[in-house]
């Protein structure tokens, strides 16, 4: 009950701290136990553990009221590495796997991949300085991933890569907004060529990690070990590169790397927060070097895209959960409403799913916005009345001024009271105030022209359509 409900938490957490926090700090933990009020958790070092003492403790023990409301502390024990690896978490066996080991192998020469995992103290407390690079999430991977008109290129140029063979472009750069599935997609890729290439070195890890590894080698005057070690890598993933436009060294040591693996043909993955051009701070000849493979985006999620995403997420819980209903238009109702990202999607479910095994009872239209208030107040996109005057008169094919001006003919007309229904359906402006921005209308001209567009929805398949169109383009 405790590690499954903690695996569940951890999303949560995901969903209020940032990915490099969660990835970081966050992911790696587990829960012992939780007894009179006191959490028991293991952490990967000392360090780690009083880093997120530190920082996190407070969101940590909040997360945590849901499995025990009186928890008011946490203590922090350190897992011995091999004992780790022996004992899988819940997450799955894969993710106590050694996904980590590029990390130990950087600056501590003479632990190799496959040699048998009992580091010296010097070398974990290496570790302990350079931080446990992030382990790819066993979730991340290309059956979990839904593939929708925003983000299709993006999959297929990621499922090409992890074909292996022969390298077609080099570097394949992902951009997007946040939590719009890159990460996910970079893992998905390596877990991919891991399985079937199993000899290929491949290394993934944040561009600040990467940073972090440079900085220690700098300090520790391993410069060559940390040449040499990158210099050996077959397929490199850098996530989030944005992150080191503007650290000087590090991004020259970034496009030094760079070079010498494309130079030798070695396959090499990217993600930022924007296209390579308009990463700040970047100089040009660096970010020209990026885009000099191919360049493709993640779109903002559709209706579709989310309604699919929330699909796939609640059967694959199912598995486990058999006993969990959820009510008709529930989903389709967070879809609608949470278009943020899906990262925040994913928390709203979770939370959904914590919530309702603990209550034990269906999840439906009402306990979703009981449970999800505070989400819901926090995605809703206050949409304007110009925003809809303006949407609607181009689907309309008539000017603005003719949408809100005096003339009444039929063509100019109905757009308009289409456009009063939406605003009064979609915002929370009164009948007086939409009037009023309908060129000064009285508001039972308002009242009449809502009354109106009801009644033709039920009659005219051309009208409904049109309206749940605008809806959707307006909400989306
Ligand atoms: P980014 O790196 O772009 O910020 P992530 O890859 O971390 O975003 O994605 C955020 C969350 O949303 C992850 O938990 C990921 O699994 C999930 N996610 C994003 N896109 C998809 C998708 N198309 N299908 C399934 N899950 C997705
Ligand atoms: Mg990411």
């Amino acid at each position: 009950m405790v590690t499954t409900s903690w695996g569940e938490l951890k999303q949560t957490l995901r969903a209020s701290v940032n990915e490099h926090n969660y990835t970081n700090w966050i992911a790696p933990l587990e829960l012992l136990s939780l007894r009179e009020g006191v959490a028991t958790m293991a952490a990967p070092s000392g360090y780690v553990g009083t880093y997120v003492q530190r920082h996190f403790e407070d969101d940590i023990l909040r997360a945590l009221t849901a499995i025990d409301p009186a928890v008011r502390r946490i203590d922090f024990t350190v897992t011995p590495r091999a004992a780790r690896e022996e004992a899988p978490t819940e997450a799955s066996p894969a993710a106590a796997a050694p996904h980590a080991e590029v990390g130990a192998d950087t600056l501590t020469p003479g632990v190799t991949r496959s040699a048998p995992r009992t580091p010296s103290s010097e070398a974990l407390s290496m570790q302990d300085r350079m931080l446990q690079p992030a382990p790819l999430d066993p979730h991340y991977t290309f059956d979990s991933f839904v593939v929708g008109k925003p983000n299709e290129l993006a999959h297929a140029a990621a499922r090409r890569v992890a074909q292996g063979g022969e390298v077609e472009f080099n570097p394949l750069f992902l951009y997007g907004g946040v939590g719009l599935g890159k990460t996910h997609l970079m893992h998905a890729i390596a877990h991919e060529l891991k399985a079937s290439q199993p000899h290929l070195n491949v290394v993934y890890l944040s561009a600040e990690q990467f940073m972090y590894r440079f900085v220690q080698a700098l300090r520790d005057k391993r410069m060559m070990d940390f040449k040499s070690l990158f210099r050996t890598v077959d397929v490199l993933m850098v996530d989030d590169v944005q992150f080191i436009a503007g650290k000087d060294s590090t991004q020259e040591e970034f496009f030094h790397t760079f070079n010498a693996l494309v130079d030798h043909n070695k396959q090499i993955i990217i993600s930022g927060d924007c296209a390579p051009n308009e990463i700040k701070n970047l100089p040009p000849r660096i970010s020209s070097r990026l885009a000099s493979g191919l360049v493709v985006d993640l779109h903002p999620t559709d209706y579709e895209l989310r309604l699919g995403i929330l699909q796939s997420k609640v059967a694959s819980f199912r598995l486990k959960h058999p006993e969990l209903e959820v009510a008709d238009g529930v989903l389709e109702f967070l879809a609608h409403r949470i278009s943020t990202n899906v990262r925040v999607l994913e928390g709203a479910l979770t939370r959904l799913f914590a919530f309702a095994s603990l209550v034990g009872r269906e999840i439906t239209l009402e306990l979703t916005q009981d449970c999800l208030s505070d989400v819901l107040r926090a995605s809703e996109r206050k949409i304007t009345i110009e925003e809809i005057q303006r949407r609607v008169a181009e689907h309309y094919n008539i000017r603005l001024s003719d949408m809100i001006g005096p003339k009444r003919v039929r063509s100019f007309a109905r757009p308009r009271q289409i456009a009063m229904y939406l605003c009064k359906k979609l915002t929370s402006r009164s009948l007086p105030e939409i009037g009023r921005r309908f060129g000064g209308r009285d508001h039972t001209t308002v009242m009449h022209g809502v009354k109106r567009i009801e009644e033709l929805m039920q009659q005219d398949a051309q009208i409904a359509d049109d309206l749940e169109l605008l809806r959707r383009a307006l909400e989306a």
